[in-house]
């Protein structure tokens, strides 16, 4: 699986991080994924972080 996000969709809420901090962070005010294909160990929580984003600006693949 692998996530990405649009950056111009996201408003840098950082929902995603609170959620998965180990697969997204936010720099300068956007959120990043920081392990591509994501492991299956976090899935779970990158569920969560699609879920808690508040503009849907997560995508997964
Ligand atoms: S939760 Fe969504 S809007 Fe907030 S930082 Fe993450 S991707 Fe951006």
């Amino acid at each position: 699986m692998k996530a990405k996000v649009d950056l111009d969709m996201c408003i840098g809420s950082g929902h995603c991080e609170l959620s998965c901090p180990t697969i997204f962070k936010v720099m300068n005010g956007k959120a990043h994924v920081l392990k591509d294909p994501i492991p299956l160990d976090q899935k779970d929580c990158v569920s969560e972080a699609v879920t808690r984003c508040p503009v849907g600006a997560i995508r997964l693949s």
